[in-house]
């Protein structure tokens, strides 16, 4: 079976010799020509057109109002979470199966996650579960909702949408709303994925995206906060620019801010990427599609974009009978030219976050133990 795997993927990228990337960059458009043009226009650093040009771009394909750059994702997520006004000692409810910058931007403003189960389906937060911990163990007091067994005051809600497959977000939000706990989406991975025809990143008080080298459009490093709130957006962009009063030439600062907004070099490179993201997101959609078929016929369950949504399929991943055939699955795909991953070790087992509260995470372990990621570049 496996040898079947790794021919069907070599003769899909149609390179059977060399070693088949998890996911690559591609730069198939106007990005040479703009990196170039922010050259020659000497504006390189975080003033210029590029990045007001592609936080346009982001408004208008998302359709929110505002977006603000930031230098990368964790970034953008460390200011949404101080702008939700999450402080330190509070809690901050999340999935243990993510990438690590979530759970490490909530301990940059001094709060602790609070682990949530994630769905068997989606591989993302769980609403059903969510449902059950704020009904048993929170209570509100003063309008503001509270962990029982810690005391501890719950600031935020970050569920994030995993690979690009949709939480159940418009649940999560209607819960998260009735116990007055904000949600900030980590939609770091989804750009393009909607929600019942909205796009992902929209539905909380702030989103957050990332455009790292892996993910499907790059500015090389980058992120960037959308939000409809027009107040949180004005402070965003005031906290990622040093906090500086606008005057012609006074330099005056009104609190500690940060350095934090992209580079106009790196949003040049990020316009010529969305001009190319729905052809990106074409071509991934058709490779999922062919790995569904694919996978169908050999009897391997391939994750597949839930009802009512939309994914970018940004990785594509595979669930394996055990631990033990994810390992060998691993350990024969990586030493025969195709790249595979397993997907990340759960939150709450790393040492700085397993004194962390957490629900029961049945559904994380039996994930963790199978969950492969399969190469998922745009064939371009
Ligand atoms: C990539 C990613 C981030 C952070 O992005 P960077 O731009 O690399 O800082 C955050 N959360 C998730 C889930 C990610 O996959």
């Amino acid at each position: 079976m496996f040898e079947k795997i790794v021919s069907f993927i070599k003769n899909y990228y149609g390179n059977p010799d060399g070693v088949i990337q998890l996911h690559e960059p591609r730069f198939v458009g106007n990005d040479r020509k703009y990196v170039l043009d922010a050259i020659d226009s000497t504006y390189v650093s975080s003033v210029g057109k590029y990045v007001d040009r592609f936080e346009e771009m982001i408004r208008d394909y998302t359709s929110t109002k505002f977006a603000i750059a930031t230098v990368n994702g964790t970034a953008a997520l460390h200011m949404s979470l101080l702008l939700a006004g999450v402080k330190k000692d509070e809690l901050v409810i999340t999935q243990p199966l993510s990438f690590v910058a979530t759970c490490n931007a909530i301990s940059y403003v001094g709060a602790d996650p609070l682990f949530v189960d994630v769905d068997m389906h989606t591989l993302g937060l769980s609403a059903n579960k969510l449902e059950v911990f704020l009904k048993e163990k929170t209570e509100i007091k003063n309008g503001n909702c509270y962990h029982k067994k810690s005391n501890k005051k719950i600031s935020a809600c970050v569920p994030m949408h995993t690979f690009g497959h949709p939480v159940e977000i418009y649940k999560i939000v209607e819960l998260c709303n009735l116990y007055f706990i904000p949600v900030i989406e980590d939609a770091a991975e989804s750009i393009g994925s909607k929600y019942k025809n909205k796009h992902t990143g929209t539905f909380g008080l702030l989103g957050v995206f990332s455009f790292n080298g892996n993910k499907t459009i790059t500015t090389g490093g980058g992120g960037m906060i959308i939000t409809n709130d027009v107040a949180l957006a004005k402070r965003a962009k005031h906290i990622t620019t040093t906090a500086k009063v606008p005057h012609a030439w006074n330099f005056f600062h009104d609190e500690v801010g940060f350095n934090f907004r992209l580079p106009n070099l790196n949003a040049a490179l990020g316009c010529a990427q969305m001009e190319n993201l729905p052809k990106f997101l074409e071509n991934k959609r058709s490779l999922a599609l062919a790995y569904q078929k694919f996978f169908g016929l050999i009897n391997v369950e391939f994750v597949k974009e839930r009802e009512g949504t939309v994914s970018n399929y940004w990785l594509n991943s595979i669930i394996l009978k055990n631990r033990e055939e994810r390992d060998q699955f691993l350990t024969y795909t990586n030493s025969h030219g195709v790249m595979t991953r397993p997907i990340w070790t759960l939150m709450n087992k790393l040492p700085m976050y397993q004194h962390c509260q957490s629900t029961s995470l049945e559904t994380a372990h039996w994930l963790e133990d199978r969950v492969v990621n399969i190469p998922s570049t745009p064939r371009l």
